[in-house]
Parts: C-alpha cells; sequence; structure tokens
C-alpha cells in the first residue's frame, strides 16, 4: 500500500524522562518519525493523546531536520544542567526508527554516527531487522560506550505476525537479526509486549516463543499485557479483529471494561493481567532468561540515586510478578525525586518515605558495593539451567489455531 509521507520541521527531538525508567534505563527518547508503515493492529501511536496526526499506517511524517536539531540539543555550552546519565532510547513509542523509509531517508543511522561521536549509550527499540545495516555503527557505540538493541515482539509465530504486525519484519526475521547483532558482541533484548489476549497469551505461545528466545541467545526478555486506549485505538483493534475472530469481541469487552479503575490508561482488568503474569511465570522457569535488564548493563552507567532506584523497582517487579506485596516500587519513587545524592544520607536513609530497615539495608549494600545480593537472588529465582528440558511439549492448539495454519 502506498504511503503518505509529509516532510516536517520538528522544534525538538530529545525527550528527557522524568526519571530513568527501569523498562529500558532511558533517561531520554526521541521518535525521529510520527507515524508508523508497520502498522501493527494493536499499536498504541493511534491513541488521540499522542497526537500523530493522519491515517495510522498510511501516513508518516518525517522530521527531516533531525539531525540540525539533536546536534544543537547535544552541545554542551547550550545547556545549564549536565545531561542526566542513562541510555538514549530510539524508536518505540508512536513510529518505529527502522521502518521501512528510514531505507531512504537515513536519518536513524545519522542519529547513530552523533551519538557515537559524542559518546552516548544507546538503546534501540524495533521491530525490523533493517537494524543490522548499522552494525557497524553499534559495534563502535558499544566499544565506547554500550549499545542494546531490543526487538519486541507479540509472539515468535510468523503466521501470526503476518496478520497483526503486517508491515514489520517477521518474528523469524527479528530473531535472526537478534542472534547476528548477539554474535557481533551487542546485547540483545526482547519485549514480550504486548501478549495479544486470547491469541498469544496461552502457555502454549508462551512457551513456543521462549524457546525461540532462549535460541536467539538474548540478554533478557521483559513481558507485558495489552493496553486498549478508548477512542482510535479500540475503534481500529476492534474493527480489525471483528474481522479476524468476531468470536473474541465479547471476551476482549469482558476485559478491558469501561468500568475498571485502569480503562482510563487503557488497563484490562487486575484479574487478566495477573493471570497471563502466572502463565509467563510458570513458562519462563526452565529457561535461563533474565526477566528484567541485568545490572551488569547499567551499573557503570547510572548515577547512583539513578541505580538505587532502579535496583528496587526490579525488585518491586519480581516480587509482585510473584504475587507478593512490595514496599521497594515506593521507595524507588522518593528516591527518585531525591535532590541530594543517596550517599550524603547514609546515617538517614530511614527519614525517606517508603524506606524501612530492611530497604535500607538492600540501600546500603547498593552503594557500599555497586550490587545487591537481595536482587541478584531474585535473577536467579525461576530459572533452570541453561538448555534443560522444560518437561512442557511445544504443542500449539487453541481456538484461533485454525486460521493461521
Ligand atoms: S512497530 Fe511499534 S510503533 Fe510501529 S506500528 Fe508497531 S507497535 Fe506501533
Amino acid at each position: 500500500m502506498e504511503i503518505k509521507v509529509h516532510e516536517i520541521t520538528a522544534k525538538s527531538l530529545l525527550r528527557k524522562m522524568k526519571r530513568i525508567d527501569s523498562w529500558f534505563l532511558a533517561a531520554y527518547g526521541m521518535n525521529i518519525y510520527r507515524g508508523c508503515e508497520h502498522n501493527c493492529l494493536y499499536c498504541d501511536g493511534r491513541a488521540e493523546k499522542y497526537q500523530v496526526e493522519g491515517e495510522f499506517g498510511l501516513e508518516v511524517s518525517v522530521k527531516v531536520n533531525a539531525i540540525e536539531i539533536l546536534e544543537r540539543e547535544l552541545d554542551p555550552r547550550r545547556k545549564r544542567t549536565p545531561f542526566r546519565k542513562g541510555y538514549i532510547c530510539i524508536g518505540g513509542g508512536v513510529g518505529d526508527s527502522y521502518q521501512p523509509i528510514e531505507k531512504k531517508y537515513k536519518l536513524t543511522r545519522q542519529v547513530l554516527e552523533l551519538l557515537c561521536e559524542k559518546d552516548f549509550p544507546v538503546h534501540i527499540l524495533t521491530k525490523s531487522h533493517l537494524v543490522l545495516r548499522d552494525i557497524d555503527l553499534l559495534k563502535k557505540i558499544n566499544d565506547k560506550k554500550r549499545a542494546i538493541v531490543s526487538f519486541s515482539l507479540s509472539s515468535a509465530r510468523d503466521d501470526i505476525g503476518k496478520h497483526f504486525e503486517p508491515m514489520a519484519s517477521s518474528p523469524s526475521q527479528r530473531l535472526g537479526a537478534a542472534k547476528q547483532l548477539k554474535k557481533a558482541g551487542i546485547a540483545v533484548g526482547v519485549f514480550l509486549l504486548p501478549v495479544i489476549p486470547f491469541i498469544t497469551d496461552t502457555r502454549e505461545i508462551i512457551t513456543d516463543t521462549l524457546e525461540k528466545v532462549q535460541n536467539a541467545n538474548v540478554d533478557f526478555i521483559l513481558f507485558g499485557g495489552m493496553t486498549l486506549e478508548e477512542g482510535r485505538q479500540k475503534d481500529f483493534f476492534y474493527s480489525t479483529l471483528g474481522k479476524l475472530f468476531p468470536g473474541l469481541i465479547p471476551a476482549y469487552k469482558n476485559i478491558y471494561r469501561n468500568d475498571h479503575w485502569g480503562s482510563q490508561w487503557g488497563n484490562a482488568t487486575g484479574e487478566y493481567y495477573s493471570t497471563i503474569q502466572q502463565t509467563f511465570n510458570e513458562a519462563i522457569r526452565p529457561y535461563r532468561l533474565p526477566q528484567r535488564i541485568p545490572p551488569d548493563f547499567y551499573v557503570d552507567l547510572l548515577d547512583e540515586n539513578d541505580k538505587v532506584a532502579v535496583m528496587l523497582e526490579h525488585i518491586d517487579y519480581f516480587l509482585k510478578s510473584q504475587g507478593k506485596t512490595s514496599p521497594y516500587g515506593y521507595a524507588a519513587y522518593s528516591i527518585s525525586q531525591l535532590k541530594q545524592p543517596l550517599a550524603n544520607m547514609k546515617s538517614t536513609l530511614c527519614s525517606l518515605k517508603g524506606v524501612g530497615k530492611v530497604t535500607e539495608r538492600i540501600i546500603l549494600e547498593i552503594l557500599n558495593t555497586g550490587k545487591s545480593s537481595f536482587l541478584e537472588k531474585l535473577f536467579a529465582s525461576g530459572q533452570g539451567p541453561h538448555g534443560m528440558d522444560s518437561g512442557v511439549p511445544i504443542r500449539l492448539s487453541g481456538p484461533t489455531e485454525a486460521f493461521f495454519k
């Protein structure tokens, strides 16, 4: 299908995060393109709040002055405060930086050249194997600072991807690219996000995905469910799902209810998210796949307060995903709001909101040694020996199976 291209001049490119986010470890993000040819059916870039103009999937705005703006934004003489330490995250959001139009404009490549020259670490999130074109630059960035390339997948099934991510590289191509990047010495992650309700969230399909992800030798995998915001995103998804699987609409309406507290963010019910998290937890047990970005990828890159906050958030994730309660997310938030270094507060840590005696011990260990033995234990728990037989037969079945065959 013909894509309508709009060349635009943007006023800014880098978006400073309010705090280092513990999923991507990003201090800054950027969208070089607005709109995305990949046209994933579930893309939340369609949601009105992102204000992407035109018909999503069929129109793309290209920030043709991106390099000029970035040069200005990276100039330390123009900044009143120093750059925040952390990764610069390229892609995701409202447009994949390696969507087909990048072959013509090469803006992502030029952005990488500039970030390499200025010594910034980079985290790329994409659904395209076009990222392999820039492997030379990624190696250079990795040698100077660090580069991570993450691929997002809703499953490893090409037949499902063809319908739900019609113009993206197939899941096999993405995992093939992941293998090549790993061979080149670049860290690689998978965002199994979003799993599609009643289609890719089954134990069988998640297990199949994990098997293939492990074979690609990736460094970590993050898991998450789908959101469906009222308006453009939900209307588009339902109208397409109605053509593919009309029988699934009532089940969707049941989990994406308007009466739910989170419906304003497009969340499904808490029960649905707990169920798929449990399915994922059980399926991943036999695999050696870290479920958060491991500390080795950030301990030397982040400021101390941010490092502590990220580690506490990761502890919080592991405990909550096991159905336990945790005060660590709240403590992480308090620390992320601090204006002074934690190192100056070693004797008064318990005065911080959410920090009790146990949390204080964890923080002191991180400040004194750069690591948390509790977090290491949580990373290790639930991961079997590499290559161990899960005992779970890979059987692809389910109500939608016949459709994809
Ligand atoms: S690749 Fe990402 S940004 Fe592009 S349509 Fe798919 S989900 Fe949206």
